[in-house]
């Protein structure tokens, strides 16, 4: 392990999740035992731990796994038509087991947290984090304490907790408060096990995303990937299973990565347009895309990285483009995701406006979590409804509604 803030270098163990040293970000370097190669993985069951060659290494403890990654990255024939493209496609993280890509991470750090013999496994989230925690300790029979904004979370979200029976803390604040209360009790309490996205174990999972779209797309990248971003771990964490890949010679170039925040909660997209290496951190973020709403995004040094070293770009969008998108994804292809999600698609649109990205390029854009999570916000996407007083006025409704 390597601090990327001061540069001092540790032997790996999955208690060190931040420094001890300067208390900044670990990167994960991976020395495979016997090299990777597609033929290899090919052979086994798709998912996260088929890449077992390039996670950590985890001898002699059974994953904790609920059938995590393997999802579809489906083309969008519609919308892709609709902009031009040949080859737009979608990877549709809301098909793992809780409903978002967390659950990719959150196999390999539950996997290491048991290992290691940690009691209770504690984490501040915005809500999805929470639900993929709850589960994933509960099927390592772990306790597990998630704390989350109180009145902030989307109400799929907050049930997931609730059915996978964590111990739930609502805080009066933001994300940002809820996970300083999680570091200072993680310092005072050797017991707790923290996965917040600072945790680098969670990105080694959420890595794999890479892996698959390269795999999909018959051993080539993408020219661009689409992430919308909030504490930053995933966009940071794809793009270094790219540069894996690519290190181990398994793809020949790399893709540029575009990071889509929201207009209310862009530290590293407003920094970005003014030429800046550091954030403009936001203290009171607000956007309707709650898995986003993120004023001070802990990988912020990583995601930088990310997309300097890929020649890509941030970038934001209004709550109206990210809703839009969102009503857009469903109502064209039939995929349904949380607003969160849709920034990746209301970010590509923009991008393509802006000729950043032209339209004879091959893009993927990461949906990051299923429609479901927020039932509120697809209420409000707004649908003709009509009530019928019986039978017979349904059935007058529905024939006059089969010609319009
Ligand atoms: C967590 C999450 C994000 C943001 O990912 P970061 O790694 O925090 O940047 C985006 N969308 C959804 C649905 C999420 O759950
Ligand atoms: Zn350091």
């Amino acid at each position: 392990m390597q601090c990327v803030a001061c540069g001092a270098r540790y032997p790996p163990h999955p208690r060190l999740v931040r420094c001890p040293r300067c208390g900044g970000l670990l990167d994960v370097k991976v020395e495979p035992a016997r090299p990777p190669s597609w033929r290899l993985w090919e052979q086994r069951r798709p998912g996260v731990w088929r890449y077992r060659e390039l996670l950590p290494a985890v001898s002699g403890v059974k994953p904790v796994s609920i059938g995590e990654g393997a999802t579809p990255l489906v083309e969008l024939e519609n919308i892709g038509r609709m902009l031009g493209f040949r080859r737009l496609y979608a990877k549709n993280e809301g098909q793992n087991p809780t409903g978002s890509f967390k659950d990719r991470g959150m196999t390999v750090a539950v996997t290491l947290a048991k290992a290691a013999g940690a009691r209770a496994l504690v984490v501040a989230s915005t809500g999805n984090t929470a639900a993929s925690v709850s589960a994933y300790g509960a099927r390592a029979g772990l306790r597990r304490i998630v704390v989350v904004p109180r009145g902030k979370t989307a109400l799929g979200k907050l049930a997931q907790s609730v059915l996978y029976g964590a111990d739930i803390v609502e805080i009066e604040g933001s994300f940002d408060d809820a996970l300083r209360a999680v570091m200072e009790a993680v310092g005072r309490d050797a017991r707790l096990y923290p996965l917040n996205s600072f945790n680098p174990w969670r990105l080694e999972g959420q890595k794999t995303l890479a892996y698959e779209v390269v795999e999909a797309l018959g051993g080539e990248p993408p020219d661009w990937v689409v992430v919308p971003v909030g504490n930053a771990g995933n966009i940071s964490a794809i793009w270094k299973g790219f540069r894996e890949l690519h290190r181990h010679g398994l793809i020949d170039r790399l893709p540029r990565m575009a990071g889509v925040q929201a207009e209310g909660a862009a530290p590293l997209a407003r920094a970005w347009r003014k030429g800046l290496n550091e954030p403009l951190f936001v203290d009171k973020p607000e956007t309707r895309a709650t898995a986003i709403r993120i004023g001070h995004p802990v990988n912020w040094p990583k995601a930088m990285r990310a997309v300097r070293e890929s020649n890509g770009v941030f970038t934001m969008v209004s709550d109206r483009e990210i809703l839009r998108a969102q009503a857009m994804l469903a109502r064209l292809e039939g995929v349904a995701v949380e607003p969160a999600s849709a920034a990746s698609l209301a970010g590509l649109i923009k991008l393509v406006e802006e000729g950043v990205i032209s339209s004879d390029e091959t893009v993927v854009i990461v949906l990051t979590g299923h429609g479901l999570k927020d039932p509120q916000a697809m209420l409000e996407a707004g649908a003709r409804r009509y009530v019928a007083a019986g039978v017979e006025d349904a059935v007058k409704l529905v024939t006059s509604l089969a010609g319009g």
